[in-house]
């Protein structure tokens, strides 16, 4: 892909086309992260946003096999819609019944789910936490909490404890943590080395002070809050000032997408490159910020 004098692609009919399909997805940062990999890695691709509406998600996956579309990326609400109707899925889209990406090589439809692995990626990146031996509290019980759930329990963690509003979510949230996981409660806190909120508590827009049951962990704890609008939630500030390791849920955004520009392109995606494209200056997301 060239750039023209105001850093614009020159698009063409051998443009390769991927995007992300969401509602809303105005204000999604994949088609920025994707545009940095191709640009990092020379390729003549674009990465464009689709509205696409709720309930219209398998008419949005035939338009994008009939025009070539190579890879999208599936966000709210349409993951569990997708998982339903593409032609095959990985393991994982099955366990979860929900899929964050389409790899439309060839024209069928992969279902492919990249949230639980981005999110241990984005843990272990620059040696911040390593999920094996470790016990582990998830906040909430829905699609990113359940993400999280198996792909810790994949990475070794001795115990996995989800603690939900709704108890029969939270249940079946655990189950993906086969022996390793429980439903547990606030109190279950402050014993674990890891404290993951995949709540929508505190995000711009939805609002909340806090979280509404669950207690701020502290000292000696890893925390990651999966919200990354504002970068700092009133729950992840609470938890810093609290002596906790902190970090937002940019990571888990950052390598879920390279893992499905991988998958696309069959090339090694630049961390560095994504990283410059959504925080230029670190942040409570980044690696390597002193905590
Ligand atoms: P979801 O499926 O709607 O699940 C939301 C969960 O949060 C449910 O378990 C719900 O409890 C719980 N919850 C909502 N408000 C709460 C509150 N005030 N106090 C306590 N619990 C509350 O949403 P999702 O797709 O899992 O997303 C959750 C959050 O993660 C969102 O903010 C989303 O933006 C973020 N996310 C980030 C990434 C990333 O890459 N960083 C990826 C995916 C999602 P009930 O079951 O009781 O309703």
């Amino acid at each position: 892909m060239t750039s023209g004098s105001q850093g614009v692609a020159e698009l063409s009919a051998r443009t390769t086309v991927v995007g992300v399909i969401g509602m809303p997805v105005d204000h999604s940062l994949s088609p920025r992260l994707h545009n940095a990999a191709f640009a990092a890695l020379g390729l003549d691709w674009v990465s464009v946003a689709f509205p696409v509406a709720a309930g219209t998600a398998p008419t949005a996956l035939a338009g994008a096999r009939a025009l070539g579309v190579r890879g999208l990326s599936v966000t709210m609400p349409h993951k569990e819609a997708v998982a339903d109707a593409v032609d095959d899925a990985t393991d994982t889209v099955r366990a979860l019944g929900a899929a964050n990406c389409v790899d439309l090589a060839d024209g069928r439809l992969i279902g492919v789910n990249t949230d639980g692995a981005g999110f241990v990626a984005a843990v272990e990146e620059g040696g911040w936490f390593d999920p094996a031996g470790e016990r582990c509290v998830v906040l909430g019980a829905g699609g990113a909490a359940r993400a999280v759930v198996l792909a810790l329990a994949e990475a070794g963690a001795v115990e996995v404890v989800v603690v939900n509003r709704t108890a029969s979510r939270a249940v079946r949230a655990a189950r993906l943590a086969g022996a390793v996981g429980r439903v547990g409660s606030a109190a279950d806190v402050a014993g674990a080395s890891l404290v993951v909120k995949a709540t929508p508590a505190g995000m711009t827009g939805v609002g909340g002070a806090g979280h509404d049951e669950v207690a701020v962990p502290g000292r000696g704890q890893f925390v990651v809050d999966l919200v990354y609008d504002p970068p700092m939630t009133p729950w992840l500030t609470a938890a810093e000032a609290a002596g906790a390791q902190v970090r937002n849920g940019l990571g888990t955004l950052l390598h879920q997408a390279a893992f499905q520009l991988e998958r696309w392109t069959g090339l090694q995606v630049p961390r560095r490159a994504l990283w410059a494209a959504v925080a230029p200056d670190g942040g409570p997301g980044a690696p390597g910020r002193p905590s």
